[in-house]
């Protein structure tokens, strides 16, 4: 008779939603969620021996990484003694770059509503957030108005920087390959869209 285990993937979900609801109920009793036995201090989740444990682990793993001249990462292999791999030095490049700009929109926002002028085009408001004109363009965009309750889903792209658009498409798949043929980021765009984007909106 052949030996018949139980099914691997299957015992590592049940692993996972076990864990998952482990955490859950120790979270809400205000333990930690590592050890389960003592409180963390203010709203974290993990006590401090438990993150210190995580910390030594961290920097150990890192060192074993660098030492083999892998990514600390992702350990895919690294060249010119770097400590990541060009995939993940792009990522993070990418990462860094969408929130310095995300930052240095909001500032532009909040300095152009507190000199009364659009935020948009920079004309004089009384105000509002936007002139009168700007106004009316970004609320023509808003999903809303002119897309709601259509089928099939319909998701446009628009560049932001030049407000051209780029297309529509009924996947989320199919947007994206036009993201990355234009060779643009998804923070560079902005989609109109009939249903919930999941994976094209960055975080
Ligand atoms: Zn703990
Ligand atoms: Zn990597
Ligand atoms: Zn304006």
């Amino acid at each position: 008779m052949p030996y018949r285990g139980r099914d691997p993937e299957l015992c590592r979900r049940a692993d996972r939603a076990g864990d998952r609801r482990r955490r859950r109920a120790r979270q809400e009793a205000g333990l930690c969620t590592s050890c389960g036995r003592r409180r963390p201090a203010d709203n974290r989740s993990v006590c401090e021996p438990c993150r210190e444990a995580r910390r030594v682990l961290d920097r150990r793993r890192y060192d074993a990484r660098r030492a083999a001249g892998r990514c600390v990462r992702c350990t895919q292999p690294t060249v010119g003694g770097r400590s990541r791999c060009g995939r993940c030095l792009a990522l993070e490049k990418a990462r860094v770059c969408s929130e310095q700009k995300s930052a240095a929109s909001k500032r532009r926002y909040n300095m152009r509503r507190a000199q009364g002028i659009c935020v948009d085009c920079k004309a004089q408001t009384g105000g509002a957030a936007r002139c009168e004109r700007c106004a009316y363009r970004s609320n023509s965009r808003a999903p809303e108005r002119h897309l709601a309750a259509l089928w099939p889903p319909q998701i446009t792209v628009i560049e932001v920087q030049t407000s051209r658009e780029l297309g529509t498409f009924e996947t989320e798949a199919e947007a994206a390959a036009c993201l990355a043929f234009a060779k643009l980021r998804p923070d560079q765009v902005e989609f109109l869209s009939n249903v919930p984007l999941m994976a094209l909106l960055p975080p």
